[in-house]
């Protein structure tokens, strides 16, 4: 088969769309998103082959990849160790034998003694002498390449072969005219110093970068740095901020209630009722929040903070604003266990405050019973509920908001694209035309996230959003102690968990991730949960659920599986039943949660757990976002190995929250070898070493890349394919200043650039 590109005649071309049949490649280039020409041309290699040059066996080193030619002086097929056909090649200056354990008669054929063939492969010592596995072979003598040979990312269906042709027909056919002005040009050449002469222009760039000449450095095109390579990362990343900067600027043409605060209103009232003072951190990010909202655009802002920094009573303000206005607001939490906390908190918060004005903050869940939720909806369509608090049954379609003005989102990373655009919509109605003697608008959005974005993210991938950040916890807490240590030390864990429990504390304890399969995590939790309950409460023997707590649905909802000591679960939760459960020689209470249970039994042990009735809470994941028990000073991370590191910094974030000394242990399961993975090593360490999750979120970034962060936006919206936040910064301060200009004076270039660069994909990035 040639190595080298056909021409372009009869090279393949990617089928335009609504074709009636497509072949195996023409669909596996469709699947990885090869659909025009320019797609094609932006389809660049990972690496390079080099075809250009023979060496011999004489002066090559054994590991290297190198192309021979010579005449086959021996062929056997041998059947140890397994079936393989053995070709001995000479080529004058030493012997190696070809080695195929897939072959063909037409392998035999073209390798028949006596042939002279050119072979390719990477040649390797050994005691039996070299060899060369599977070398692609072809007859000797034909004209050598001349530019490096591309290999391009691509899948099981779409041969390399295939691939190349349609890429360099893609290449020839795509219109690579300049749409960035001159004058950007100019600029991005002066911020790249090393660059001498002119910067290459974008089809320069790309039919360097398909084929390079055989001198190039590999180097330079490995690394990227090369400055073909710069031209276009330079020009992927001004894509990038061209698309979110129109998002933004679609979006500051939207109209949006202003909501003014007047002197001695709700949001002073909440101030003043509060059992704290806010932070001077929290107080700033509510005067950013206090300013978008008086703006008659749409806020579109997300309010980051470490766990445990406060978000919630940000929140809690920003409701006051739009509540004080006349306004509803909703806020939306990703688990009905979160959602019910913030419920209870904001309740507790702002009912008194409104029970005055005659208003209610009303509650949705999937789980709701019919008649409650009928009750819900009424409230809200009438406008007595002025905060509605809920999971994403806020989001659908029976709930009608009268007059909604603020919408918030929490742990925002943590809701779907579709959700996303959802969310969108139904803000979008839910201002009725006229309300206020407004013309339809939108509401307000407010996204909190406890995962801190790294700086070049946001300038990044979140530049259409304004970011506040609290970067300061409330005082009194202390610092949490992380230790590292290996699954061989569980008993002494489970030590520590009993003095801690004696001592009136809490513990969590969160078993392991498998993502491959529920029951096994359920059946991990399962077991660590009757371990934990036989070893705390060895002194009673066997320990045996209540068995008068059998069915949810008889009766208050019960936990089957947490063990419960007493049947007073809705009656008042006094703090100390742990420690006095644990100083009487009481049992102690271990619970289990997962998120298979029924809801009414997950929030029957959380309330359980965050009434202090329960010593220890074993739970897989589920426990991971927002739940605040002050009162827990322990969290135990079984295989922490396995858990990404802003999730061990989350899941940490759940001690910690009172005034008592609290730890966190990370036990790691060693694989046969006794030894840890070394990006699970770096996680674990940077654990130890850091509790600032800002530090945490930076070196996450550098362990794993900007997927993780990306939450909503990673599932649908291109990721950057080419530039690197981590070494192209000086690009992206480019990108985002040109995007400014470029959209200011050339909007129909700047509309080219981002359909060129990203196609349909653009609409995904205003999620
Ligand atoms: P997160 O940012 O992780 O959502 P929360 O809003 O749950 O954090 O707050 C964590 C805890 O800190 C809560 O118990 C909350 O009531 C408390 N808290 C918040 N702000 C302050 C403050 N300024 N002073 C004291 N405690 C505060
Ligand atoms: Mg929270």
């Amino acid at each position: 088969m040639p190595e080298t590109p056909a021409p372009a005649e009869t090279s393949p071309k990617p089928a335009a769309a609504g074709a009636p049949t497509l072949s195996a490649p023409q669909k596996a280039l469709r699947k990885l998103g090869l659909v025009r020409d320019i797609d094609l041309a932006l389809h660049l290699p990972l690496r390079y082959e080099d075809e250009t040059r023979l060496t011999t066996l004489a002066a090559a080193r054994d590991g290297e990849v190198v192309q021979i030619e010579g005449t086959v002086t021996q062929q056997e097929i041998s059947y140890r160790p397994r079936r393989q056909l053995l070709v001995t090649l000479d080529d004058g200056t030493d012997t190696c034998t070809l080695r195929f354990f897939t072959f063909y008669p037409s392998h035999q054929k073209v390798l028949a003694v006596g042939a002279r063939v050119r072979v390719r492969g990477e040649l390797r010592g050994g005691f039996l002498g070299r060899s060369i596995m599977h070398p692609t072979v072809k007859a000797a003598g034909s004209e050598l390449a001349t530019a490096l040979t591309p290999v391009y990312p691509t899948s099981a269906q779409l041969p390399q072969a295939y691939l190349r042709k349609a890429v360099v027909s893609g290449l020839q056919r795509a219109a690579l005219d300049e749409t960035v002005p001159a004058a950007l040009l100019q600029h991005l050449r002066q911020t790249l110093p090393g660059l001498r002469g002119p910067l290459m222009t974008l089809r320069e760039a790309l039919q360097f970068l398909h084929h390079p000449g055989p001198d190039v450095s590999l180097a330079a095109l490995e690394d990227r740095s090369h400055p073909a390579w710069q031209r276009l990362k330079a020009e992927e990343l001004l894509a990038q901020q061209l698309s979110q900067l129109t998002a933004k600027r679609e979006r500051d043409a939207l109209r949006a209630p202003a909501l003014a605060v007047s002197p001695g209103g709700l949001p002073e009232q909440l101030l003043a009722a509060l059992p704290f003072a806010l932070t001077a951190a929290q107080r700033r990010v509510c005067t950013e929040i206090a300013a978008d909202l008086a703006r008659p655009v749409p806020m579109h802002r997300l309010l980051q903070g470490d766990v445990g920094s406060g978000k919630t009573v940000v929140a809690a303000m920003a409701a006051t604003l739009a509540i004080g206005a006349g306004w509803q607001c909703a806020l939306m939490a990703p688990t009905e266990i979160l959602a019910e906390q913030h419920f209870a908190k904001l309740i507790g918060w702002l009912e008194p405050l409104l029970a005055p004005l005659g208003k209610r903050v009303a509650w949705l869940t999937g789980s709701q019973k019919k008649k409650q939720r009928a009750e819900m909806l009424a409230l809200i369509a009438s406008g007595e509920a002025a905060l509605v608090v809920g999971t994403h049954a806020v989001i659908q379609d029976q709930v009608q908001f009268k007059q909604l003005a603020l919408a918030i989102i929490d742990e925002q990373h943590r809701f779907g694209v579709a959700q996303r655009l959802a969310l969108r919509s139904k803000m979008g109605e839910g201002i009725a035309p006229g309300a206020h003697g407004a013309t339809a608008s939108e509401p307000h959005l407010l996204m909190m996230s406890a995962t801190p974005i790294p700086r070049t993210l946001a300038m990044s991938y979140y530049a259409d959003l304004d970011v506040s950040t609290i970067d300061e916890l409330p005082p009194g807490r202390t610092p949490i102690v992380t230790r590292v240590l290996s699954d061989s030390r569980r008993q002494e864990v489970i030590e520590r968990i009993r003095v801690q429990v004696a001592e009136g504390r809490q513990v969590y304890w969160v078993c392991p991730l498998i993502e491959e399969s529920e029951v096994i995590d359920l059946s991990n939790a399962t077991a660590t949960h009757a371990e934990l309950s036989a070893a705390l409460n060895r002194a009673h023997g066997p320990f045996r659920p209540d068995v008068s707590l059998s069915k949810a649905s008889e009766g208050p909802a019960l936990p089957t599986q947490g063990l419960v000591p007493s049947p007073s679960v809705e009656g008042e939760t006094e703090r100390g039943d742990v420690a006095s459960a644990a100083q009487g020689d009481a049992p102690v209470l271990v619970g289990l949660l997962h998120s298979r249970m029924p809801v009414a039994e997950k929030k029957a042990v959380m309330s359980l757990f965050s009434g202090g009735h329960m010593g220890v809470l074993v739970s897989t994941t589920v426990i991971e976002v927002g739940v605040d028990v002050p009162n827990a000073s322990l969290m135990v991370i079984e295989h922490a190995e396995r858990f990404g590191l802003s999730q061990l910094h989350q899941l940490r974030g759940r001690v910690g929250r009172g005034a008592a000394a609290s730890a966190c242990v990370l036990m790691y399961t060693p694989n046969e070898g006794g030894r840890l993975g070394e990006t699970a090593r770096e996680r674990l360490r940077a654990m130890a070493e850091t509790s600032d999750g800002f530090e945490i979120a930076r070196r996450d970034l550098e362990i794993r890349g900007p997927g993780e962060f990306l939450g909503a936006r990673q599932s649908g919206a291109p990721l950057l394919r080419f530039a690197d936040l981590a070494t192209d910064g000086h690009l992206l301060a480019w990108a985002r200043e040109a995007a400014q200009s470029m959209l200011d004076q050339h909007p129909a270039q700047a509309e080219k650039h981002v359909a060129r660069w990203l196609g349909t994909r653009a609409e995904y990035l205003k999620a």
